[in-house]
């Protein structure tokens, strides 16, 4: 699926995120930390979303903890060539 960076999943999901304070420097999770993950209520703003420009941006997206979390598998949701049409309401952001 093509992300066309709206944010709003990141904004309206109930989902389960990397605890921002469990990231190592190397950018993996400490594998001894039990709340290395942490629910994020839908409706609540997710503390690694940011703004690029008029973008959002995941500011862990890059790092090795984001790989297998719920947020890289909803990535995959739909076919991969086709936009993202689940939370992009005329494209606007609104968060
Ligand atoms: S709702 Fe879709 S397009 Fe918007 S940020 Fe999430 S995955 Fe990307
Ligand atoms: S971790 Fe990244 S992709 Fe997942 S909700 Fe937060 S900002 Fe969005």
């Amino acid at each position: 699926m093509i992300c066309l960076r709206c944010g709003n999943c990141c904004l309206l999901l109930d989902i389960f995120i990397v605890n921002p304070r469990s990231i190592l420097l190397d950018g993996h999770l400490d594998p001894e930390d039990p709340w290395a993950m942490i629910p994020k209520p839908a409706g609540e703003r997710c503390p690694h979303l940011c703004r690029e420009d008029d973008h959002a941006v995941c500011a862990i997206h890059h790092l090795p903890c984001y790989q297998g979390t719920p947020c890289h598998q909803f990535e995959q949701v739909g076919p991969e060539e086709a936009a993202c049409v689940m939370f992009c309401f005329s494209r606007k952001n609104i968060y």
